[in-house]
């Protein structure tokens, strides 16, 4: 696993990860709960706003460093 939040890093904000998430929530499903490629660092500032938001469905868009528009989750 990472270290650092992966979604601070897509702005290259440099945050240590303090959540494991699941990208897709898992729902009770044990094979989605252990599959380490559903996994990903987060920061806990991360996991409660941009999280939540992908989470209920909702688009989540960040810039990146170069300017472009980066869709998250
Ligand atoms: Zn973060």
């Amino acid at each position: 696993m990472q270290p650092l939040c992966e979604f601070c890093l897509i702005t290259e904000d440099i945050t240590a990860a303090e959540v494991v998430d699941h990208i897709k929530s898992h729902k009770g499903d044990l094979e989605l709960f252990y599959d380490s490629l559903n996994l990903q660092s987060l920061c806990k500032h991360c996991h409660d706003s941009a999280k939540q938001m992908i989470d209920r469905g909702k688009k989540v868009v960040t810039y990146g460093v170069d300017g472009y528009p980066i869709e998250m989750g």
